[in-house]
């Protein structure tokens, strides 16, 4: 476990914002505690997980970006939420656009590009197994490793996406550094974070579903994103709400689960279809309200 300072202002002052466990492997008995910057407002994980095991431990094979080609149900969700995204994707750029996704997993929103006409395509993913898995499903080009393992040169890529990568990363402002070094002049990078200013994390507290502890490393209220995309290299162009239930429903599982609520905990889940029916319009009002729990931003690198 590494105790680490402000990946923004590089402060080594902290205030606790809550402590928190692993949700979703309750074997792991450690307590974990998320501060926050007085300076800047970052909130972060620290002490957090650092050695290869320590690492191997929190991200076990069984981790659920790693989709199996049998959940139908959750595909057939995954491809209407992507809709937007995609329709949104296309508009800002040509069948041409070389397209880099950071933390690709097993290539299905890559492949769903591609059913949308974009031809030229990377992806980079930390797990070699959902690499392999990308290449050997869809026959795309997902290489197992991270930016610094791959040589890609500057000014090469239309757009960069990272979709639910940035919060997991051990060094953003680092990352989007080079993401904008990547990026033509005027190329756009997207991403989609959990949104510490939403109204699920001001309802559930320290059982918000995004705070995913201990996984999540970062957690961005929306004055740091300015900041931060600025000291990278890049401009916010635009913050797009989600409309989707799941920060809905998992705080609502972890909130059943933490009062010992178990049986009906494990009825709440986006795999669930009638969990989905029933939260869809809480989903669906705090887009409305700009206030969800999941948001996607739009960051250009100036022309
Ligand atoms: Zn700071």
């Amino acid at each position: 476990m590494k105790t680490i300072t402000c990946n923004l202002c590089g402060s080594s002052e902290q205030r606790l914002l809550c402590t928190g466990y692993d949700r979703d492997n309750l074997q792991n008995r450690r307590v974990y505690t998320l501060q926050q910057c007085p300076g800047c407002g970052l909130v972060y994980l620290s002490p957090r997980p650092d050695t290869p095991e320590e690492l191997a431990e929190i991200y076990p094979a069984t981790y659920d970006s790693y989709m199996g080609e049998r959940q139908r149900f959750l595909m057939w969700m995954r491809r209407i939420a992507w809709r937007p995204e995609v329709r949104e994707i296309v508009a800002r750029t040509t069948p041409e656009s070389p397209i880099l996704e950071l933390g690709s997993a097993t290539g299905e929103f890559l492949a769903e590009l591609r059913r949308h006409g974009r031809a030229r395509l990377l992806g980079l993913e930390l797990s070699s197994e959902a690499a392999r898995i990308a290449r050997e499903r869809h026959g795309l080009d997902v290489r197992a490793g991270q930016l610094d393992d791959v040589p890609l040169p500057p000014g090469s890529f239309d757009l960069v996406l990272m979709r639910h990568v940035l919060e997991h990363l051990p060094d953003p402002r680092g990352t989007l550094t080079r993401i904008a070094r990547l990026l033509r002049p005027g190329g756009f990078c997207i991403f989609t974070i959990p949104n510490i200013d939403s109204h699920t994390a001001r309802i559930f507290g320290r059982d918000w579903y995004g705070y995913q502890v201990p996984r999540h490393f970062f957690l961005f209220p929306q004055r740091v994103l300015v900041t931060l995309l600025e000291r990278s290299g890049l401009q916010i162009d635009q913050i797009i709400h989600n409309p989707a239930p799941n920060v809905w429903i998992g705080s609502t599982r972890f909130w059943l689960a933490a009062r010992g609520h178990t049986a009906l905990a494990r009825f709440v889940r986006y795999q669930n279809p009638l969990a989905v029916a029933a939260f869809a319009p809480l989903g669906l009002l705090s887009a409305l309200r700009r206030s969800s729990g999941v948001i996607r931003v739009i960051a250009r690198r100036p022309a």
